[in-house]
């Protein structure tokens, strides 16, 4: 995921009048969303139950277990647990699961979540230090953030100079085996690449109430209410599923959206103060991890971008949704999948896509029994 707010959106004027009346209406949320197609979505959370339940042979146990990366600076185990079970609840009940589901999972604290380690479906990892090595592949896509500031007659605009990269995630793969007299019954699945979700080393990731608090429209009482639920959920020795599920829906008739990054709204007031131009200062942004979580799980469970669909991905259509003529794809804004608002609920969007997902991984798993 990358940071779509941080690219020069930030004009004095607009600021302050977006602040000031509000969000903007609530569109009418369409059927709209993309994920993987049917082969790949075995990989994620919901192929795996699904794989269980046609009763094909594998060799992962029926035992889901997710590896979380504890020990980070500016966010405690227990809230890294508790989101991480949330955003995992949250898909698991738009795709149709429900509490037995659940129990198959087992989420753990571990000091190094270990990719190569197959007996995981995923691991969670908000990294948390500059120089934390976190596989090569993530060590060039991840940056720091670069600030620069342009001043204009009357105004001053800031933006990330480098479109920085939030997170990663994708499903795991499975492979299988077949007799060749019969292709299409599968004999054996087993895993071969562990899922991931895995957040920049180059944030300071803290826990949602941050968030909460850094979201002007969530002052007063909503955010107060949200903020007491979270941390009875966070005192529990174990959420269940349905406790998640009470948060989860608390979350979405509050429409509760994540706020901007606090160093970045200083480092912009200072500078309009100042009337400096700026360029390319790095800083450290903080972010409320849990709208990237559950972007970055969304990849987990095989959620396209809802926004920018891949040339391979599967997508939906309604009457008003936007077509792109060129590639066939319909595309939405209103998802925790676009590139877009940083919703730490899932969308009406989001439902309707993981539950053709779900549907999708559920054929497949009957079609090589
Ligand atoms: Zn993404």
């Amino acid at each position: 995921m990358k940071s779509p707010s941080l690219s020069y959106f930030v004009l004095a004027a607009t600021v302050v009048a977006h602040s000031s009346c509000g969000p903007l209406s609530p569109l009418k949320s369409h059927l709209e969303f993309a994920h993987s197609p049917a082969d790949r979505l075995l990989g994620t959370p919901i192929g795996h139950l699904e794989i269980i339940r046609a009763g094909i042979s594998h060799n992962f146990g029926d035992r889901l277990k997710i590896c979380v990366e504890s020990e980070k600076k500016t966010i405690s185990n227990a809230s890294l647990l508790l989101e991480t079970k949330l955003a995992y609840v949250m898909w698991l009940k738009a795709a149709g699961y429900g509490a037995a589901d659940f129990s198959k999972f087992d989420f753990f604290l571990a000091s190094k979540c270990q990719r190569d380690d197959l007996s995981n479906m995923a691991s969670i990892v908000l990294a948390n230090s500059a120089n934390e090595v976190i596989g090569d592949d993530f060590n060039t896509l991840f940056a720091p953030a670069a600030m620069s500031c342009q001043v204009q007659p009357g105004s001053i605009s800031c933006g990330t100079t480098n479109g920085m990269t939030l997170g990663w995630g994708a499903a795991a793969s499975l492979s299988h085996s077949y007799l060749v007299s019969n292709p299409t019954q599968w004999s054996n699945v087993s895993r071969h690449a562990v899922g991931f979700a895995t957040l920049s080393q180059f944030v300071d990731w803290t826990a949602l109430p941050a968030g909460i608090d850094a979201n002007p429209l969530l002052a007063g009482s909503a955010g107060t209410e949200l903020k007491t639920k979270y941390s009875h959920l966070l005192a529990l020795e174990n959420q269940s599923f349905e406790q998640l599920v009470a948060f989860a829906e608390s979350l979405k008739l509050a429409k509760a959206v994540s706020g901007e990054d606090p160093v970045f709204q200083k480092l912009f007031h200072a500078s309009a103060q100042a009337g400096d131009e700026i360029s390319d200062v790095k800083f450290r942004p903080q972010y409320a991890a849990f709208h990237v979580l559950l972007h970055e799980i969304g990849h987990t469970f095989g959620m396209m971008h809802a926004d920018n669909p891949n040339a391979d991905s599967i997508t939906g259509s309604s009457a008003t949704t936007t077509l792109n003529p060129q590639t066939h794809q319909f595309s939405t804004l209103i998802s925790s999948m676009a590139y877009a608002d940083q919703y730490v609920y899932l969308t009406d969007d989001d439902v309707l896509g993981i539950s053709s997902a779900a549907e999708a991984a559920r054929a497949e798993a009957l079609l090589h029994r």
